[in-house]
């Protein structure tokens, strides 16, 4: 075995073979993939997989990730044998929900561009003749969906690696990696040690324990999963052919099917989590079969069993001649984990299904060898956990959490129930006393609306006087209605009004200082940031291809101080991978210890000042600007800034001061009729004035041009990441812009991924949506061709199905000169 390599691989189950595939195919070539197992059935997850791929997902990049795998899967071939049977699929609707949730899984596919349709049962029958039509509603089909063979596609994808120079080596376990200085420096294996540039983790269950050799926590759990194949069936007799029946999924009982020639496979989720601990999984030489198969529970299927007959009546008499408890890994989101970890030059493909393997290898290889992968990867992001995402008891109760769910009808809002509370603001008491309906984000509660505004509900069903009327009387019905309150809207319009106050402590803070952090944070971002002390810029930060990473608001504190805020932990890795290694630049993040209440309204000033004898004239505290105040007697950092697109003020306090600063703030607002303000009323504050919200109108795969943050951009003011890309953008010019629309019946609502369509054509997906209680309309915004961006423009967005009227909109809707912000 060679004492070197470029890149080496952990792990030869499917992800470890695509990765290695691709980065031969990038010209990486000096690469070695080692398996602890037996070559190519290595014993991992991959070697028992049944293989059924589903496509569509409302994640746009795990939809994306499976389209790209069949792709790959579709033309490979060992020994003449295909690894892939495109057979198509259907997913079956028990219950009436179930329908009406596959109409929108049809928006889905069709926003992501996967082609789908809704058939009526005799036509789900006529496709799979063993099933009862009569116990189902419809069902979901997917023509391109199908059936990989996991381990012949593993070995195809190794082939071709192998051809390019590509090493694989069986029987050769990882038992140390060796790291210094934060960077990765080799791996060690009973055969010997084999120094790496990199070293890609792709060792399925194993990964916790894999990353643990080297200091990094993978938050994965490995969960037992059923699987069992019957004897041959009568209807079926003299059926050779691998698989030519479409999959099904019937999510309704947590089960899916397939068939294996003249036998039929069934697959549940039906029974409790059984988890096992990564280091409890056994070793080749202790496992009866191999290691990712634990003994089939019998008591698990009895019920799921039940179901499987009832749905598909042939197997009623049907023996089963195959059992098995699979292994594989279930994340805190059930989210794959892909980048580079913190320990430099160490990544990671973790809790990937087959159904994204090809994809995943494909993207991983573009990351490492490009420096940014093509697709936008920051719901899968190694990085993107808050640190108690890391402690075993989360991974055990949330990826449990995640297997219970894995086919249930999710709402986009729908709140996790356990463990909670996780991480509270200082002001969390008094919320709680306010009646706050809490939603949680990033282990953070945060107050979504507030109970004790419920007696200003009426406020809502009068026209606004702000700006544009009449107002639409908005009242939301079905899917819409979960997981919102007319209250919502009250708080918008009290917002635009009078005053709110806002907890804005979850909003991710860093502090960046030293005599090289000017310099630190102009090579990161797009702006000039090297203005006057006091001053604050709102800045994009960019990865290699142009594509936004982040957006971030840079504070000036002083000469050599700034205050980031960020989108989250991934922001603040990429910025430590950044930092000069001369020790110029101190980073350190300061979110938990301190908070922020955002005072905004049209009667914020008259709130603030007479707490202060700070000057909070327009005059002495201009727009975008920043002060170190006094508030009452809590000292503050005051920022004049608004994501809701009214004057005030983000006021920054230590943790300690929190509740003091709160009831100061609370106690002056009485007499104006201050309110306290939630998320909801927050995202349509902000939608209606056109702030775009990272994560959905903007991310990798859009730059700040397309993204109508243009303005942001100062390509003269030095060399910054992604400059060189944004400037070819600029000169060759954009072909698609962020586009505001309005639903042309104001009482239409869509909550966002919907597809937008003129006639037959997809033109993009609303990526952000909701109600614009102050102009009284329903609000979308979306990407759209530039031929279609123009105001006026007429397009249809679908909703579960049905299709509404909308028009695109000169934007933003809401104070387009922003007087109201410098006011
Ligand atoms: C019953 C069951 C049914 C499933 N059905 C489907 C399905 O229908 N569709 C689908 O998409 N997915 C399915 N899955 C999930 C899918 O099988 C896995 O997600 C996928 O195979 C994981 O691939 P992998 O390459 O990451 O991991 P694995 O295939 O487990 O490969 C990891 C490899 O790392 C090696 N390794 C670990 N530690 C070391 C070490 N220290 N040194 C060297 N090598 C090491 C292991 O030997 C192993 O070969 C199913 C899973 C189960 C259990």
């Amino acid at each position: 075995m060679q004492t070197h390599a470029q890149v080496v691989i952990i792990g030869a189950g499917i992800v470890g073979c695509s990765a290695a595939y691709h980065l031969a195919r990038k010209g990486w070539r000096d690469v070695v993939v080692l398996d602890q197992g037996p070559l190519f059935e290595t014993g991992g997850s991959s070697s028992h997989a049944p293989g059924l791929v589903f496509q569509t997902n409302a994640s746009k990049t795990m939809c994306q990730l499976s389209q790209r795998t069949v792709r790959l899967y579709s033309e490979l071939a060992l020994d003449d044998q295909p690894c892939f049977y495109p057979v198509g699929s259907m997913e079956v609707a028990y219950m009436p929900e179930r329908w009406e949730d596959l109409k929108r899984k049809r928006g889905f596919a069709t926003s992501w561009g996967l082609e789908a349709e809704l058939i009526d049962p005799a036509e789900a029958r006529r496709k799979l003749s063993l099933l009862d039509d009569s116990k189902i509603h419809g069902a979901y089909f997917v023509p391109s969906d199908g059936i990989a063979r996991a381990v012949r596609a593993g070995e195809a994808l190794a082939n071709a690696a192998r051809a390019q120079g590509v090493a694989f080596f069986g029987h050769t376990r990882v038992t140390a990696i060796d790291v210094s200085n934060g960077r990765v420096q080799a791996v060690v294996t009973p055969q010997g040690r084999i120094a790496a540039d990199l070293v890609l983790i792709c060792a399925g269950i194993w990964g916790p324990r894999v990353g643990s050799l080297a200091g990094v926590k993978i938050p994965l759990t490995p969960v037992q999963h059923q699987y069992a194949k019957t004897a041959p069936l009568p209807e079926l007799a003299g059926e050779t052919r691998e698989v030519v029946h479409p999959i099904v999924r019937h999510q309704d009982k947590a089960m899916y099917f397939r068939q294996h020639a003249n036998c039929y496979g069934v697959g549940s989720y039906q029974h409790e989590p059984l988890l096992v601990e990564p280091d409890a999984i056994r070793r080749h030489d202790e496992s009866p079969i191999m290691p990712s198969l634990m003994e089939f529970t019998p008591e698990h299927f009895a019920n799921a069993w039940a179901c499987a007959v009832e749905l598909l009546p042939a197997l009623r008499d049907a023996e089963l001649t195959y059992k098995i408890n699979g292994m594989f890994s279930f994340t805190p989101d059930s989210l794959p984990l892909l980048g580079e970890s913190h320990v430099g030059g160490l990544w990671v493909a973790e809790a990937v299904w087959v159904t994204h393997g090809g994809g995943v290898g494909e993207v991983i290889a573009e990351w490492i060898v490009e420096g940014a992968p093509s697709l936008d990867l920051r719901e899968c992001d190694i990085n993107r956990f808050e640190p108690h995402a890391a402690s075993p008891a989360y991974v055990r109760a949330r990826g449990a959490q995640q297997y219970r769910e894995v086919y249930d009808i999710i709402h986009p809002l729908q709140q996790m129930e356990q463990p909670r509370p996780l991480r509270v603001s200082p002001f969390y008491t008094r919320q709680k006393e306010l009646g706050a309906v809490f939603f949680e984000g990033r282990g953070w509660e945060r107050p979504q609306w507030f109970t004790t505004n419920d007696d200003r509900r009426g406020t809502i069903y009068r026209a606004p006087t702000i700006y544009r009327a009449p107002a639409v009387v908005v009242r939301r019905s079905g899917w819409a209605a979960r997981f919102w309150s007319p209250i919502i809207g009250a708080e918008h319009l009290a917002t635009r009004e009078q005053v709110a106050l806002y907890d804005m402590t979850p909003l991710t803070r860093l502090e960046v200082s030293g005599r090289g952090a000017l310099a630190f944070l102009q090579r990161l971002t797009t702006n000039q940031l090297d203005k006057p002390i006091g001053s604050v810029v709102y800045s994009c930060m960019l990865d290699e291809r142009g594509g936004i990473r982040s957006d971030i608001t840079v504070a000036r504190l002083d000469e050599r101080r700034f205050q980031v805020a960020c989108n989250g932990p991934q922001d603040l890795v990429w910025m430590r991978r950044h930092l000069p290694d001369d020790g110029s630049v101190e980073l350190r993040e300061t979110t938990a210890g301190t908070c922020c209440v955002g005072v905004w309204g049209p009667r914020a000033r008259d709130l603030v000042q007479p707490l202060s004898d700070d000057d909070f004239s327009n005059a002495a505290f201009p727009y975008f600007t920043a002060r170190q105040v006094f508030v009452g007697e809590a000292p503050a950092l005051a920022l004049r800034v608004s994501y809701v697109g009214e004057l005030g003020w983000e006021i920054y306090t230590t943790a300690d001061y929190g509740l003091r600063l709160w009831d100061t703030l609370w106690e002056a607002g009485k007499p104006l009729g201050a309110i306290a303000g939630g998320r909801g009323a927050f995202d349509a504050l902000r939608l209606e004035k056109g702030y775009r919200l990272w994560g959905s109108d903007m991310h990798t795969e859009y730059n700040p041009y397309e993204a109508g943050l243009g303005f942001t951009v100062k390509l003269d003011k030095g060399e910054f990441i992604g400059r060189e890309a944004l400037a070819r953008v600029k000169e060759r010019g954009v072909a698609r812009k962020l586009c505001c629309m309005t639903l042309d019946d104001p009482a239409a609502v869509v909550l966002g991924k919907e597809p937008i369509l003129d006639g037959k054509r997809t033109l993009g997906y609303v990526t952000s949506a909701n109600y614009g209680y102050a102009v009284g309309q329903s609000i979308a915004y979306g990407y759209l061709p530039l031929e279609y961006a123009a105001a006026g423009t007429k397009i249809e967005i679908e909703y579960f199905g049905a299709r509404y009227g909308a028009t695109v909109a000169m934007e933003p809707l809401y104070d387009p000169k922003g007087a109201r912000l410098r006011s």
